[in-house]
């Protein structure tokens, strides 16, 4: 099996009726990349920036982070890289910040709304991405969005450094789409208005699905409510990539979801444009749908998101796809 999976390497995603999705990588670090390359990744689709602030004792300059910004475009070659800006707190701690405990962190002071009140940190890091963006094809994510003001907000302050760097005389690329994380239910249900504003989603589906279903990712005993093909989820997600489509903007999703295997049918069929996973998944998602029909998908996925229970949803999806 994973010899027939090298094939494909070098192939291009296509369904088996001819419709194509980008099949993206999760990356922590530069030195992710050698793994991209070899599984045939046609995109980084998330890099999680906050290693580059994680296990040290204080914040990476603007060079250091231009240094590994840079070596991540020129390492993917032109193809597109996602760039998520910092996205601490939650389970992510950074202990030389010292930021007061919380009673829930999930909920709390972190990613964008840290990002947006602590302005120097997200400033520097906006300038190493705006200097490195010259170097590749660069798109830049906001993680945690819960509003339209926040992204309003974050995009003024990207606006502002842009502005300031370009008076300095420094090169930047014409065009860097902005794009956010939808991770919080809010955001998904009004997906239609960020739809306006924003060049793209991509859908964070293991904060969306905690932040739905109210129950803690990392706790074991509520991991049965912690349900990727629940038709809650399922609808959150397709009114997530209806939206983007109505406005010509492309959707993607980058939780672990978008490798799993009973979910990429369902996707395959909601019409998700690109899909970003852990490099090693990235050639058996191809190997699933290049056999998989994209109007069949339509249909079953017509189907399930009518359906009530997590059960009910993977026996449609196991009944179409060993047709
Ligand atoms: C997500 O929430 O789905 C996601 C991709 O971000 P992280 O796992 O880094 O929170
Ligand atoms: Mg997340």
């Amino acid at each position: 099996q994973k010899e027939e999976w090298a094939k494909l390497v070098n192939e291009k995603t296509v369904t088996a009726d001819g419709h194509h999705v980008e099949l993206a990588a999760n990356i922590g670090t530069p030195k992710d990349l050698k793994g991209v390359v070899e599984n045939g990744g046609e995109a980084v689709g998330l890099y999680r920036t906050e290693f580059l602030y994680m296990d040290r004792d204080q914040l990476p300059t603007e060079e250091e982070q231009f240094t590994a910004y840079k070596a991540v475009l020129e390492g993917m070659g032109g193809k597109p890289v996602v760039v998520r800006t910092l996205d601490i707190g939650g389970d992510k701690e950074l202990p030389y910040l010292n930021l007061p405990k919380e009673m829930n962190p999930f909920l709390g002071y972190r990613a964008i709304r840290l990002c947006l009140e602590e302005q120097e940190i997200f400033r520097t890091q906006l300038r190493a991405l705006l200097r490195a963006s010259v170097y590749g094809n660069l798109k830049i994510m906001f993680p945690m969005i819960a509003t339209l003001d926040e992204f309003r907000q974050a995009k003024a302050i990207l606006e502002e450094e842009k502005q300031k760097l370009q008076t300095e005389g420094v090169q930047l690329a014409e065009k860097i789409e902005l794009g956010i994380m939808v991770e919080i239910p809010s955001t998904a249900v009004i997906a239609d208005q960020f739809a306006k504003e924003v060049d793209f989603f991509s859908i964070g589906t293991n904060d969306l699905i905690q932040y739905t279903m109210a129950a803690d990712r990392m706790n074991q005993q509520v991991s049965y409510l912690y349900q990727p093909y629940n038709p809650s989820i399922l609808r959150l997600v397709k009114m997530v990539i209806d939206a983007a489509h109505k406005e010509g903007k492309w959707a993607g999703m980058c939780g672990e979801m978008a490798g799993d295997e009973t979910a990429i049918p369902i996707l395959i069929g909601l019409g998700l444009d690109e899909f970003s996973m852990s490099a090693t998944s990235i050639l058996k998602a191809r190997s699933i749908i290049k056999d998989l029909s994209k109007s069949d998908m339509e249909t079953l996925a017509s189907k399930v998101i009518e359906m009530g229970t997590t059960e009910e949803v993977v026996e449609a999806v196991n009944a179409a796809i060993s047709l």
